[in-house]
């Protein structure tokens, strides 16, 4: 369903990615995992395009996108595919919860703007926050304000969300909730691909690990394989320091 093919990235000399190859399922849940610095997030961007790939393809279902080439509407046309949960939550911060949620259906998908609110505001109960509809992210803890990024992810009805690091800038107590939503929502049968630290929920929630170390997927398979038994040295020297 959705295939990357030879995915390579440089910012100046460094080369970030190598050369990445990854098939995810439709309704799998891919867990990136690898130590800081090896291309995690660097990937995660390429696939909505918010880096440009110098090579590669990407393709969602029957559409792809050549990466040395790629036409203006294709690019649009991946954007429109995925959506994005950010470290940082990105939420506009003059909008309330619901304007933000409702922002994508009214702007990208052009919807009236009584059933955007409508969409939104089920969204946002969906994620635990139907008191908060009118809250401004200022007046929301961060984990509340990320799950108010989760329900304008899902807004987009996108056939893959892109979360990128989604606990890493909480505290400690708040990490829980915005994991047991993401839970939830990957119960449903939504295409996630997750970079994640958290190694016991990407031992629990997805169904195919991806282990990448300088720019290269060094090993991927079923969590169980991955956590338990592992072919590569380098994977199992990760797992040690984090498990
Ligand atoms: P990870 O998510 O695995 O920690 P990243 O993809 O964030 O890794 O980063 C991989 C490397 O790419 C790092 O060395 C980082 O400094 C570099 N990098 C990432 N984004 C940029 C950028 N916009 N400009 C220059 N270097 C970058």
């Amino acid at each position: 369903m959705i295939k990357l093919r030879g995915i390579a990235k440089s910012f100046g000399k460094q080369e970030v990615l190598k050369g990445i190859d990854l098939t995810v399922e439709k309704g799998e849940v891919v867990a990136i995992l690898g130590p800081s610095g090896s291309g995690k997030t660097t990937l995660l961007r390429c696939i909505n395009y918010l880096e440009k790939p110098n090579a590669g393809e990407i393709s969602i279902d029957d559409f792809s996108v050549n990466c040395r080439k790629p036409a203006k509407k294709d690019i649009h046309l991946l954007r429109r595919k995925t959506a994005m949960v950010f470290q940082q939550y990105n939420l506009f911060r003059h909008k309330t919860a619901l304007e933000n949620v409702m922002e994508g259906l009214v702007v990208v998908k052009k919807l009236p703007k009584e059933e955007a609110r409508r969409i939104g505001a089920e969204l946002l109960e969906k994620v635990g926050l139907a008191d908060k509809l009118d809250a401004y992210p200022s007046q929301l803890s961060g984990g509340q304000q990320q799950r108010v990024g989760i329900a304008r992810a899902l807004a987009l009805n996108p056939e893959v969300i892109l979360f990128d690091e989604p606990t890493s800038a909480l505290d400690p107590e708040l990490v829980g909730e915005v994991l047991a939503v993401i839970r939830k929502i990957a119960r449903e049968g939504i295409t996630m691909i997750i970079v994640t630290h958290e190694m016991g929920f990407a031992q629990d929630v997805a169904n195919h690990i991806v282990f990448m170390e300088g720019g290269l997927v060094v090993e991927e398979g079923p969590p169980k394989v991955i956590f338990q038994a592992p072919k590569e040295e380098r994977t199992r020297q990760f797992l040690a320091r984090y498990t």
